[in-house]
Formats: C-alpha cells, sequence, structure tokens
C-alpha cells in the first residue's frame, strides 16, 4: 500500500519506533531510522529490515535535543530517500520525579526531545509533503497527552504540547492532502518502562511480572500492555486512504485508560 513512500522514524532502534518502522517496511515504505544504541546492532537491525522487504533502510544518528542535527536528518531522508512523506515523531524520554525534586536539567531535556524536535522535524519536512501534495505526521504522544499522572511533570507537559501541536498542523494543513495526528498509547512493555515495572516490583517486594501487574491494574483496564506491533498497524492505518480525512485528533490506544 505505501510501495515508494519514504518514512522518517525518529527514535526507531527501538521500542514503539522500531514497531512503527518494521510495520511501514512491511508495506513498501523506504525508512530512515534515527536513535541511539550499539553500533553493531542498528546495523544488523537496518540490513535486517532493508533484506527481509525489499526495501531502503538508511540510518542517521541525529540528536534530537539539536535544531542542527535535526535539519540534517530531514536534509539526509530526503537525499536518501527522495522525500519525507511520513513523519513519525517518536523519540522520547522519560524521568520521574516530585515536581519540587525534578532536576532541571532533565525538565529541560524532557521538553527538546519529547516535544520541541517535532517541531523542529514537521517545520523541515512540511515543504517537501506540500511539493508532493500529499504527507502523514504521525505523533507519538502519549495517554499523558490527555491525562496527568503524579511525578512526570514535564512528560506530561511535553506531551499535552505535542498535542497542541498535532491540531495547528492539522489546521495548517487541512485540504493539502496532509494530515496530522497523535497516538496516545497507554503502557507499551519498552525499555522506557522497564526501570518504573522494576520500581513498582522493588516498592511492594514482589517480582518483576507481579510489578508489571500491579501496574497496569492501577491504570489499564485491560490489564494487557499495547504491543508495538499494534501502533505499528495504527499507523499504517493512519496512512491509509481510508484515513485521509482525519486529522486534527489524538487517537488512545490505551486499554481504556483515558475512558475513566
Ligand atoms: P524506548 O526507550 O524503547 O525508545 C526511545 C527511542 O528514542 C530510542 O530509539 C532512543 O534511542 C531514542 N532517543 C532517545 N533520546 C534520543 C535523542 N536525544 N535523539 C534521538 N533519539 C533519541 O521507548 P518507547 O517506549 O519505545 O518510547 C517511544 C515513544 O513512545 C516515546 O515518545 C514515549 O514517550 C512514547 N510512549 C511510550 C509509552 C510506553 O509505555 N512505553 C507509552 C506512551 C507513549
Amino acid at each position: 500500500m505505501l510501495k515508494a513512500k519514504s518514512a522518517l522514524v525518529t527514535g526507531s532502534t527501538s521500542g514503539i519506533g522500531l514497531g512503527i518502522a518494521r510495520a511501514l517496511a512491511a508495506q513498501g515504505c523506504n525508512i530512515m531510522l534515527n536513535g541511539f544504541g550499539d553500533p553493531d546492532e542498528i546495523e544488523r537491525i537496518r540490513a535486517g529490515l532493508s533484506e527481509n522487504n525489499g526495501v531502503t533502510v538508511a540510518y542517521c544518528n541525529a540528536d534530537m535535543t539539536r535544531p542542527d542535527e535535526i535539519a540534517a536528518l530531514v536534509q539526509a531522508t530526503a537525499q536518501q530517500l527522495g522525500s519525507v512523506d511520513i513523519l513519525v515523531n517518536n523519540a522520547g524520554i522519560q524521568h520521574t520525579a516530585p515536581v519540587e525534586e525534578f532536576p532541571p536539567e532533565r525538565w529541560d531535556a524532557i521538553i527538546a526531545i519529547n516535544l520541541s524536535s517535532s517541531f523542529h522535524t514537521i517545520h523541515r519536512s512540511l515543504p517537501l509533503m506540500r511539493k508532493k501534495g500529499w504527507g502523514r505526521i504521525i505523533n507519538i504522544a502519549s495517554v499523558h497527552g490527555l491525562v496527568a499522572s503524579v511525578h512526570k511533570a514535564a512528560y506530561v507537559t511535553a506531551k499535552h504540547g505535542l498535542v497542541g501541536l498535532t491540531k495547528v498542523v492539522a489546521l495548517e494543513t487541512a485540504g493539502t492532502g496532509i494530515t496530522s495526528n497523535a497516538l496516545c498509547p497507554g503502557w507499551v512493555r519498552t525499555e522506557m518502562v522497564e526501570p518504573q515495572i522494576i520500581a513498582r516490583a522493588r516498592e511492594l517486594g514482589v517480582d518483576i511480572e507481579e510489578g508489571g501487574r500491579n501496574l497496569l491494574a492501577e491504570k489499564q483496564p485491560s490489564r494487557q500492555f499495547v504491543s508495538v506491533e499494534q501502533l505499528g498497524e495504527t499507523v499504517v492505518f493512519l496512512c491509509s486512504p481510508a484515513a485521509s480525512q482525519i486529522t486534527g485528533v489524538a487517537i488512545p490506544v490505551d486499554g481504556g485508560w483515558t475512558a475513566q
């Protein structure tokens, strides 16, 4: 369905971003990977994605805290893959602490990576999408773009901001063939969430699996983790013709978290 389209997925060396890259590559999309990690492991992922799907897969290690590196990332995508048809803003980090103990440098890093980087990628990619009269911007927000939790001041602020940015871009691109939407996942078991599961298990004096069940029971009525494959397929749907009139929305994929 997306044969020969080009997709830039930020933070796609692990977790949700990698799941989305896999789902898009399976549809015939050429992919620009981005994110940090062990270079050999990243090269293994890049080559495997390319080989298994018969698509071009490139990688750029741009740091999402750096507007100059983000500009270079968009430029590299256009040069190596022809354009940026699909932009998935996924890179993100987490830090948990009460607001009066929250380290200011962690606040700055979360706002830069989880919010400002999406402004910079959109700012640079939109002209390319407008030129083609087609584009898909998908911002990976969170349930925390819609509701709050304790000890996540920077994260909740950034994700609420990202939902706002999604809506503004939707209005500014309405009727142009470009859509802008946010996904709002609940708990997904990735490297970002593992430390929170471990902390909960320690707090309760239980094993890791019980820690995970306890986190889910508190917020996510389905009591099941959302999978990266489910998020990948939701992104594919947003890229399909059926979704061409869906723009400016924040879609919860959260096992009922925000229905409460
Ligand atoms: P993850 O830690 O597995 O992935 C994060 C990715 O971002 C990695 O590829 C990492 O290398 C990259 N990254 C981090 N800092 C970067 C930087 N400065 N520059 C470039 N890349 C950087 O975590 P994940 O759970 O897959 O998170 C992906 C996104 O999904 C995040 O935006 C997160 O907020 C969001 N999200 C996660 C959950 C969850 O439960 N896991 C729920 C809702 C939303």
